[in-house]
């Protein structure tokens, strides 16, 4: 067993240092040797040809962007990608100076003017976009070009020109002052189907755009297409970069591509018992009296609830870990707290640590767990928790 020492956070709003960890009532684990292991995976299972590009949008996925940027890139991830332009500007003024491509679009004189200044990537939609960029690039009078990067929709309907128009959008870059094409890329719609049929046909499109770019004589430096189910799922979509989020926490996109490569959870969610008492048989628990205690139980009031990011559908309807044993989360969950049924604890003590998400023992709750009770995806879990939750570096 490892031994692991708590280590100051830097990304929270609420600075957290080891002593204001011990006294917290809730927070959020981030295991950063689990991280290290999932990018390590990762770059292993590609060819030597493909870099990876750890997803840091939506603060890493609740994860905290810097200190998730800064060990994928220890590990061996070579890019990062962003949704906006304040995630980029957050890793510049961390001192981080890796490659950022913002995924997002932008194109507002603001946003150009700090792509330029923090030296972040932009993707471009569209020809408009191309013509903005270039203009404002010229009124500033920017001295070299910035990379950028076109986004091709092969059939998301999200960002990007349509497949069939990438000839001409890439022939107007090329002859765009301030702008110098560094990839084309699009995103899949459907990688975590089993069924692969969408995904092959938005590959041919891709291929297709690509071999009619070539064919004008037209040099392209890089071409990326996966996220992580497809970078999993088919080694033929990994061209020279894979756009890597869910999978560097350690989650599968899909259950039939968890044999693919092995990865461990990087995140746990954790709070404190705050009170212990035993409550009558007939006795209501929480708003509502949604739990009836069918006989006397020994109840604990946890300091943690749906303001945190617990989603309130789970009340009653959820385990937590307490001792390497589940226990049941009893009653409405509250905005605060949450109440659970100890009754197989005796002593159990306020102040004891209850694992929300996470392992104790040989017993695990994960992200998908919740998912799927919420009939949702792990990805918006992730996202879910509040800055109120001190985000912990362990390692
Ligand atoms: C978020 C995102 C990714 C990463 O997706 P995962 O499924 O989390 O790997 C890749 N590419 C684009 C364009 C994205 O927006």
């Amino acid at each position: 067993m490892l031994s692991r020492k708590p280590r100051p956070s830097v990304d929270s709003n609420q600075e957290c240092d080891t002593y204001a960890w011990f006294s917290q009532r809730a927070w959020v684990e981030i295991d950063l040797e689990a991280l290290s292991y999932n990018v390590k995976q990762l770059v292993q299972f590609l060819s030597p040809r493909t870099q990876l590009m750890a997803v840091v949008k939506a603060d890493a996925y609740g994860h905290g962007a810097v200190t998730v940027a800064q060990t994928a890139l220890e590990s061996g991830a070579s890019w990062l990608g962003v949704a906006t332009v304040p995630e980029g500007i957050q890793l510049r003024e961390a001192g981080i100076n890796a490659p950022i491509l913002i995924l997002g679009a932008t194109h507002t004189i603001e946003q150009i003017h700090a792509i330029a200044q923090w030296k972040l990537q932009p993707t471009l939609c569209s020809p408009k976009h191309a013509l903005i960029f270039s203009n404002i690039l010229e009124s500033i009078k920017h001295d070299s070009p910035i990379p950028v990067h076109i986004k091709l929709d092969t059939g998301m309907s999200r960002l990007g020109t349509n497949w069939q128009q990438a000839a001409e959008f890439v022939q107007l870059v090329q002859r765009l002052p301030h702008l110098e094409m560094k990839s084309i890329y699009s995103h899949l719609a459907t990688a975590d189907s089993p069924d692969a049929t969408v995904m092959q046909e938005q590959h041919r499109r891709f291929s297709e755009a690509i071999a009619q770019i070539k064919a004008m004589g037209i040099k392209i430096p890089c071409l990326h297409l996966a996220n992580s189910a497809a970078t999993l799922a088919d080694s033929a979509l990994h061209y020279d970069i894979v756009r890597v989020g869910l999978a560097v926490y350690g989650l599968y996109p899909a259950t039939h591509l968890q044999n693919v490569i092995d990865l461990k959870p990087v995140l746990q969610l954790k709070a404190r018992v705050t009170q212990v008492k035993t409550i009558a048989a007939g006795t209501g628990v929480s708003y509502g009296h949604q739990f009836i205690a069918p006989h006397e139980i020994r109840l604990a009031v946890v300091g943690i609830g749906y303001a945190d990011g617990v989603p309130r559908n789970l009340s009653n309807n959820m385990e937590v870990l307490i001792r390497g044993q589940r226990v049941q989360q009893i009653g409405t969950i509250t905005m605060d707290q949450l109440m659970l049924d100890v009754s197989a604890f005796g002593d159990l003590q306020e102040g004891e640590v209850v694992t929300l998400l996470g392992q104790q023992g040989n017993e695990q709750i994960s992200a998908n767990d919740w998912a799927e009770k919420l009939n949702t995806i792990s990805w918006e879990i992730l996202c879910g928790f509040k800055h109120r939750l001190p985000r912990v570096a362990v390692m």
